[in-house]
């Protein structure tokens, strides 16, 4: 074997750092004047890597990134992460002196929330969260009395103001309806602040979809996540802006074991498999631990060796998985395979297995990650 990485040695994510770079700068022209890219890199950015991802856009620019909890913030912040970072979820109000230390901005779950944060008496940069419509977080966009009390509160700082879109990944007329609606009541209170005048904050209303279906709204920010990875969450959705946005995420294995099985033999857990024919199979190291669907078993998923795509077959394992390889010719101990990759790879993509898997690109790309090393394409 020629390559002696240790980190590319059983399984690992490659990550290509220039197709990051190409998505980020693209959706930043993508975005009216005057409007800013906020890199979400919660949930280790999609399975990326998020100190390799937010590194990676600090050198070329980006100045604000969403995590999703103030743990992720403080590692980002350990390993140097400037700029602006915003908390999108819940973090426990006890924290507070955390989110300061580490300069976190906190988002005003709702109003309850901000009582709690407020009395802790320490001071904070914050977004409030408006609920237009979704109905998860937020302070409801019709209780402007709440909205204005937090801007009383002596120990917040209001930096942002910003609600998420349900609807917005959809063309069907009436969900452009809706998101409209909840576009409307999010500048309704917007005009609340400015009548009773009170400083407008940052604003911010679209992640991914709200910006490549909606791209002429201006606002402060765009929260892009998952096009940032260069995918969209399900292989056929429809956006009014098409983007050439490219794949940052390959997810790769080795071949550790070769065998073959005489016909008429079943294979792996509960004896899913059965060889019709003499059968040559190959072992990857690689199982549903490492973020590989257990779903995509035994022929629902496929994967990419030396050119082939050869079908998994049997039932995916923690931490192994078998492959059909009787079709194919030279495949040896030690050859890559794909499970996730680029067309250009012949790799099946992230929203074609997530969507084989019965699942969306975001939750694919989200449980990949914990076990494997992330390793910068080229050297890998
Ligand atoms: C995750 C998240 C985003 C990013 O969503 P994408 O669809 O991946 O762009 C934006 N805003 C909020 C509040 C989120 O939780």
């Amino acid at each position: 074997m020629k390559n002696s990485d240790i980190r590319t040695s059983r399984a690992w994510i490659e990550v290509d750092l220039k197709a990051l770079r190409h998505n980020a700068a693209l959706l930043q022209t993508a975005m009216p004047e005057g409007c800013r890219l906020m890199a979400v890199v919660k949930c280790n950015a999609y399975g990326h890597g998020s100190i390799l991802i937010a590194r990676e856009l600090q050198k070329i620019g980006v100045q604000s990134f969403a995590v999703a909890t103030a743990d992720e913030g403080i590692a980002l912040r350990r390993h140097g992460i400037r700029g602006e970072i915003l908390v999108l979820g819940y973090t426990a109000v006890y924290r507070a002196e955390q989110l300061k230390k580490y300069d976190l901005m906190q988002t005003v779950i709702d109003f309850e929330y901000a009582v709690a944060l407020q009395k802790q008496g320490i001071p904070l940069k914050i977004h409030i969260k408006l609920d237009t419509g979704m109905h998860r977080m937020g302070i409801p966009f019709d209780d402007p009395q709440a909205i204005h009390a937090v801007f009383a509160m002596s120990a917040l700082q209001v930096c942002g103001m910003f609600t998420h879109l349900c609807c917005a990944d959809s063309l069907a007329t009436n969900d452009i309806t809706f998101t409209e609606t909840q576009i409307n009541r999010f500048y309704q209170s917007v005009a609340a602040l400015k009548s009773n005048g009170l400083p407008i904050p940052k604003l911010h209303i679209q992640s991914n979809y709200g910006l490549l279906n909606h791209p002429h709204l201006q606002c402060d920010y765009v929260r892009t996540g998952i096009a940032l990875y260069g995918v969209l969450s399900s292989p056929n959705d429809k956006t009014k802006l098409r983007l050439d946005l490219r794949p940052v995420l390959s997810l790769k294995s080795r071949v550790a074991l070769l065998r073959t099985v005489t016909a008429n033999d079943f294979v792996g857990y509960s004896r899913a498999f059965y060889t019709a024919r003499k059968s040559r199979l190959a072992v990857l190291p690689i199982g549903y631990s490492d973020g590989v669907p257990r779903n995509l078993s035994n022929g629902k998923g496929n994967v990419q060796i030396n050119g082939y795509r050869v079908p998994i077959v049997g039932r995916i394992c923690m931490d192994q998985l078998l492959v059909d390889i009787t079709d194919t010719k030279g495949i040896a101990i030690g050859d890559i395979a794909t499970l996730v990759g680029t067309d250009a790879e012949n790799a099946p993509s992230a929203p074609a297995a997530a969507e084989s898997a019965g699942s969306i690109t975001n939750e694919l790309l989200c449980r990949m990650g914990a076990r494997l090393p992330c390793v910068p394409k080229g050297k890998a």
